[in-house]
């Protein structure tokens, strides 16, 4: 079977990601500003490309302190603190934030590398969001779609000392958030309202999800969730659909999946915004700890043709918090936050709209940034 080369595949990405931008070069780059570069010089490591973080700092106006002899950079801007990359860690700290790369920060010739799929998508969207400007959604959301994780025969995670499921907790924050974003003048719409699930077979189920969230032509997805793991941690974790050809957050390998396109895959850098503003508004409102925003090709986040996040508002699997979890005060807490995510997204988008009348973009767009999922908007 012939296969492409993963640099082959990089090749290639990188000709169909930078062919847009030589294209849309001459209408948007304004004669007084310098044309950004067109390609991220890299370093070939292992089976991947890799862009040197002094490169990353130099594109972007940063700083790098250097801490344990060099193990761990500080991007800093003025007095901010914006990222912070650890050698072998595919954890990183954007304005504090917990994020995870596609693949590990990579120490070598006497600094740290990033991959460059990570720097494409991730760095550089989560730096400079207004150079994506154009690849997010036009108008700012209006329907959205809840989904209650699991229902029926399927409780999902539960604790049985303290007497709690998944299902239901999920249903209630879903009812709680529904309830919030309809006083704010959002359509909502929910996958089920009650103790049910939608098809017998988990994968039906979850795609039958997503498909509910086309059919109405959601603008936005959430899918609500609560965590267990085997080892005594708590927290939140936000998923969003991982980009084409980057790692989920729980492998370390490709699978027959990792190449694949999705329609998910459609808005990821507004998948992006939207994991970042949710985690950012998790965390502020649970005052809980950070176990990341991460990427993840879920089954009910890779058919859906809008943005879409999953959140795991809570460990069942610790007893302390399943208790906080049953109570309706906290319940309230994680519709409040998920509610104040949605809006500072939805108020991020606006923001980053080009103005009015403006048929120059706010800036050209980065290099090798991906082509747009749609076409750019006219005002
Ligand atoms: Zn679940």
């Amino acid at each position: 079977m012939a296969r492409l080369s993963a640099r082959g595949l990089l090749a290639a990405l990188a000709v169909a990601l930078a062919a847009p931008v030589f294209a849309a070069a001459p209408a948007r780059v304004s004669p007084t500003r310098p044309a950004a570069p067109l390609l991220w010089p890299t370093a070939r490591f292992a089976d991947a490309d890799y862009v040197d973080a002094r490169e990353i700092a130099e594109r972007y106006g940063l700083k790098i302190a250097r801490e344990k002899g060099g193990q761990v950079l500080r991007f800093t801007e003025g007095a901010k603190v914006r990222l912070v990359l650890e050698d072998h860690n595919r954890d990183f700290y954007f304005d504090g934030l917990r994020v995870f790369l596609g693949r590990p920060a990579l120490g070598a010739r006497g600094t740290l590398w990033v991959s460059k799929l990570d720097v494409i998508k991730l760095l550089a969207p989560l730096l400079r969001p207004r150079d994506h400007a154009r690849l997010l959604p036009a108008a700012a959301p209006q329907t959205i779609v809840l989904d209650a994780g699991h229902g029926g025969t399927d409780p999902g995670k539960e604790n049985r000392t303290v007497g709690v499921n998944e299902k239901t907790l999920a249903l209630d924050v879903v009812l709680r958030l529904k309830k919030l974003l309809e006083a704010q003048g959002w359509r909502v719409l929910l996958t089920r309202s009650g103790d049910t699930r939608l098809a017998a077979d988990q994968i039906t189920d979850l795609r039958r999800r997503a498909e509910f969230a086309n059919q109405h032509r959601a603008d936005l997805f959430l899918s609500v969730h609560f965590n267990s793991a085997p080892a005594p941690i708590t927290g939140v974790e936000t998923y969003t659909m991982a980009p084409q050809f980057m790692l989920s957050t729980a492998d370390d390998r490709k699978d027959e999946m990792t190449d694949k396109a999705f329609p998910g895959n459609k808005h990821d850098d507004a998948n992006l915004l939207l994991g970042e503003q949710l985690h950012r508004a998790l965390l502020a409102g649970l005052q809980t700890p950070d176990r990341g925003f991460k990427r993840g090709r879920l089954h009910v986040l890779r058919f859906i043709a809008c943005p879409g996040a999953l959140v795991e508002c809570a460990y069942l699997s610790s007893d302390a918090e399943a208790r906080r979890a049953a109570t309706p005060e906290f319940r309230e807490q994680i519709a409040r936050a998920l509610a104040d995510g949605l809006k500072k997204y939805s108020a991020a988008l606006e923001a980053l709209r080009p103005q009015s009348g403006a048929s120059a973009p706010a800036a050209p767009p980065p290099s090798n940034s991906p082509p747009p999922a749609r076409p750019a908007r006219s005002a």
